[in-house]
This record gives structure tokens, sequence and C-alpha cells, in this order.
């Protein structure tokens, strides 16, 4: 809202007061001018979103084949695309910060999670009150001239020189407005700014604390846990179990076999063949298939494990299968074969 289709709609139609004028004015060349581009300009980028967010769920190689393929063939999936743009224009061009305030529950815990060290958008109270214009009688005012330039910007409709609130999206403009109002009185600006309740009533600056440290230090620690996760990822991942209600086969030659479950995820963006082998026991994999997985894709498929009774010690043994690509290993993992009991 504030970096893309505030951004844009100051662009077309001017700051707040602008805007006001606008919405004031009866329709002429100017309005209609203004409000189609603003439309036309809030609908492209609502529709460049419900594409991302469709490739969010399909995936965008889909969203791109489907695009090439035509609307006509991919009827369905076009309409829920205009459904979920209309429902993002909506919001944006209308709904705004009611979202918000009435369906996010995210702002309504906010609330519980401040304490008196909390940055946020406020008004200094100590520097601004008593409000009012100075004049000859009256010099015992604050810097807040009462004029209101805060309160009319506030796309939530609040006074922030009421305290903190729960309706407040920290959106700033409020600072913005009143630092004009301050440069044009040649007064410092700031009387709305970023800061904790103890830096007003200490009348005190932002200080480094040894709080801010610790949540730099366990934000530094997330993420590097992150990217650890990140560059020790799997490209494969795979899953062998037995299949179920299956035991034991006796083959000829005192042999004994297992069937075997695998599920593969690629998670690369290319196909790979993969070949499997037994990692602590002599033996055979017979494969069902030939283990070929697209790029971004799951695999499902069954294999035998054979190995001459004389091998197997206990009933349950465990072994190690390892998963190679190209003759390299890239994966070892563990499943347990059953023998009839010794
Ligand atoms: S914009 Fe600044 S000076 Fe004007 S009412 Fe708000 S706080 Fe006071
Ligand atoms: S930052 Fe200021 S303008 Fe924005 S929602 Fe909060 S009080 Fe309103």
């Amino acid at each position: 809202m504030e970096m893309v289709f505030r951004k844009i709609e100051y662009w077309i139609e001017g700051d707040a007061n602008q805007q006001r004028k606008l919405k004031a004015m009866p329709w002429n060349g100017e309005k209609i001018r203004k409000r189609f581009t603003k439309i036309t300009a809030f609908f492209l980028v609502s529709f460049l979103i419900a594409n991302f967010f469709l490739g969010y769920i399909i995936g965008i190689d889909r969203v791109g084949l489907m695009i090439q393929e035509g609307v006509f063939v991919h009827f369905g999936v076009f309409s829920s695309l205009i459904i979920f743009t209309l429902i993002f224009f909506f919001v944006y061009y209308w709904f705004r910060e009611q979202v918000c305030l009435i369906v996010c529950p995210y702002g309504r815990l906010q609330g519980v999670l401040l304490d008196r060290n909390s940055i946020v958008v406020a008004y200094d109270y100590l520097r601004g009150e008593p409000r009012g214009k100075k004049s000859a009688l009256s010099q015992d005012k604050g810097d807040c001239i009462n004029c209101s330039a805060c309160v009319r910007v506030c796309p939530t409709g609040i006074d922030i020189r009421n305290g903190t609130q729960l309706e407040c999206v920290n959106c700033t403009a409020c600072i913005d407005a009143c630092d004009e109002i301050m440069e044009h009185i040649e007064k410092p600006t700031g009387l709305i700014r970023y800061a904790s309740e103890n830096n007003l009533s200490h009348n005190e600056k932002i200080k480094y604390t040894w709080r801010l440290k610790l949540y730099t230090a366990v934000l530094l620690l997330l993420l590097s846990f992150l990217a650890i996760l990140l560059i020790t990822r799997d490209d494969v991942s795979a899953r062998i179990l037995r299949t179920p209600g299956q035991m034991y086969q006796k083959l000829p030659n005192d042999q004994i076999s297992n069937l075997y479950n695998i599920k593969l995820a690629n998670k690369t963006r290319k196909l790979i063949h993969l070949d499997l082998k037994l990692e602590n026991i002599k033996g055979k994999i017979r494969l069902i298939n030939q283990i070929n997985v697209a790029k971004e894709s799951y695999y499902q498929t069954s294999f035998f494990i054979i190995l001459d009774q004389e091998r197997i010690k206990k009933r349950k043994t465990e072994i190690k299968i390892g998963i190679y690509e190209n003759g390299d290993r890239i994966k070892t993992t563990k499943a347990i074969f059953l023998a009839p009991a010794l």
C-alpha cells in the first residue's frame, strides 16, 4: 500500500490536500482523466500481483505456459485470475487500511506487544502542548499550532496527538505533514516522529540499549540459521518405506527379497536420473521403473532388495541405501529388511 499504490496515487493525484480538492471538485476533464489513470494503474498492478499469487500456488512456469496457450484453453484459471485481480483492486482502491483495522488480527496483537520502550510513530507532547497558535496575549503555547494537518492526512482518521492507538498503521504520513508545518513556521521538525514513550517523557533521543543489542543478536542468529538451512539444503529428498502389507519373499537359490516404496522430491530445476545402491551389505536392488524425476516435482516408485539368506543374521536388519546421480552419492537413507525368524 505504502510503497506501490500510495506512491502511484500521489504521482497521479498529488498529496493529501490535492487529493481532497480533487474529490470535492465536480466531474470535469481533469477529474475524469486522473481517476481513469489511477483506476487503470491500480488494476494493472493488481493483475500483476494476482499473476504472482497464482504463480506462488501453481508455479511460475505453469503460469507462463498457460499465458502462451491462451485464455480459452485455461478458462477456469483465467477466471480465478480475474477474481483475484478484482479482490486486490477492491482492497487497494477502496478497502485499504480497513484491512488493518477490521480484518487483520496482527494489529490487535501488536497492542499487547508494546511497552514504554517500543519505538512507534509518536507525538512529542512535552514539546507540543499546550497546543494552539501563539499570539501577543498567549505566549505560553507549545509547538503544535493545532492546524490538524496530521489528522487530515491520516488514512485511518486518527489523531496521533491522543497517543498510540490500535488504528495507527505506521504509515508516517502525519510525520511528513507535521514536518512541513514546522518548516513553514520555522520550528525544528520532529514534533511527530519515531520515538518510545520513555524517549518522550524523559526528552531523550533513541539510544542503542542492551535490549536492542540483544534483539540484534537474536536477529543475526536467526538470519545465520536461515542462511545455513539454505546453503545446506538438499537438492533431493527421499523417503524409503517397506511396502505396507508385504512381508518377505523366499526366492530360489536361498535368497530373500523385500519390496519397498521410494518417494523422491527433486528440488532442482533440471531432470535428474537416479540410481540406488546398497551401502552396508552385499545384495541386489531390482528397480521396477527407472528413476527419472522431472524438475521441481515428486516421484514415487517401488523396488526390490534381494539378499542371500546366509548374510542375514537377524529377523530385522537395518540396511543403508545410497542414492546416486551420475555415479556420485547424493544421499544415504535407511530401511529395515525383514527375513524369516532364524
Ligand atoms: S500537524 Fe503538527 S502542528 Fe499541526 S496539529 Fe498536527 S502535531 Fe500540531
Ligand atoms: S502513522 Fe500517522 S498518519 Fe499514519 S496511521 Fe499512524 S497516526 Fe495515522
